[in-house]
């Protein structure tokens, strides 16, 4: 018997390969093809990674390019040149390769020995992924809120997260712009999730890691995007009022969902050094009253009366440089702290 023959009796004995779908029938000769599964797993995961990484990121460097999207840029004044991009992916791919490769590949045999299936088919029903993924949100979304809040401090701020707040106007690339450790402990919201799920439930498949994981990829490049909606401004014209420039960004998630975060609740967070720590969901910020100068903020460009777009712009304009400078002095702040620390100590 071949080799591969003997591989497709190991790894797929009593499969009814007649029942499978497109989509099955490749995931299995992947498989084959790489011989190995720890291996097949590994390349795939990251594979997958990257493709969806810089897919993503790619249409968001191509609306940088094109001044028409201006009108939907949160920080219309800080537009990313194309330099700053290319070093962000060095760091970027740095990160990927020394942080994530070798998680991905332990991902594979822990995940495993929970009882979690790799290269099995059938493939998991959208009614069995669907459940588990919009789990895995709510889990990531718990877990980076506290997580991140930590990072904000001192010692952690100065030596880990100051990197990801380089830019105080983000852009998709930006989004896994980090300290390697950085990567490491937010990475953690990513993957306990289905570890748990996969350690309790013992009935979990690698495919939907894989949908779970561009989602999250999608939510993530997307928040650091820069695009969003703006609020709504007051115009007075000749004594009477109306509603106008919702400078409403067409794609954006929140139009279906209030309770998403999107692109304009982080892009908050890099501005003013505070508030929205959460990724996906507006509730914990919320609850816990994190997001007091960002409400603050909305409501004053909200309550503004204006009499023209420029002079709505010049107001906008004021509002946001007051609310980064503030910013720039809580960053001073944390990290004052830290040396009068490090003075205490010596
Ligand atoms: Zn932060
Ligand atoms: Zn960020």
């Amino acid at each position: 018997m071949s080799h591969n023959a003997t591989l497709a009796n190991t790894l797929f004995e009593d499969v009814d390969f007649t029942s499978l779908t497109w989509l099955e029938r490749q995931w299995m000769a992947w498989y084959l093809y790489i011989g190995n599964p720890v291996l097949a797993t590994g390349l795939m995961t990251f594979l997958i990674h990257e493709i969806v990484y810089f897919g993503r990121c790619i249409p968001w460097i191509i609306i940088d390019a094109i001044p028409y999207f201006r009108r939907w840029k949160l920080q219309p004044a800080k537009i990313p040149s194309l330099h700053e991009q290319w070093q962000c992916t060095k760091l970027v791919l740095f990160s990927h390769f020394t942080v994530e490769l070798p998680v991905i590949w332990f991902f594979h045999p822990v995940a495993e020995a929970l009882g979690m299936r790799t290269h099995h088919v059938p493939l998991p029903s959208f009614s069995e992924w669907l459940p588990q993924v919009a789990m895995f949100f709510v889990f990531e979304d718990m877990f980076h809120y506290f997580a991140h809040q930590a990072l904000h401090y001192g010692p952690l701020y100065k030596y880990i997260h100051k990197i990801h707040h380089k830019y105080s106007a983000p852009f998709g690339l930006a989004a896994e712009y980090a300290h390697p450790a950085e990567v490491a402990i937010l990475g953690t919201g990513t993957i306990g999730g289905p570890l748990i799920y996969c350690a309790v439930t013992r009935d979990f498949h690698l495919f939907s890691m894989y949908i779970w994981m561009t989602l999250r990829l999608f939510q993530a490049i997307d928040a650091h995007s820069g695009y969003g909606t703006y609020p709504a401004v007051l115009i007075v014209r000749q004594g009477r009022t109306k509603l106008i420039d919702i400078a409403d960004f067409p794609w954006s998630l929140q139009h279906w969902v209030p309770f998403w975060s999107g692109a304009e609740h982080h892009d908050f967070h890099h501005m003013a050094f505070t508030n929205n720590f959460s990724t996906s969901f507006r509730w914990w910020d919320r609850i816990f009253g994190t997001d007091d100068k960002y409400r603050a903020y909305r409501a004053r460009v909200k309550a503004a009366k204006v009499a023209s777009k420029t002079e709505r712009d010049t107001m906008e304009r004021k509002l946001m440089a007051e609310v980064e400078a503030e910013g720039i002095r809580a960053k001073a702040e944390v990290l004052r702290g830290t040396e009068k620390r490090k003075e205490k100590v010596q």
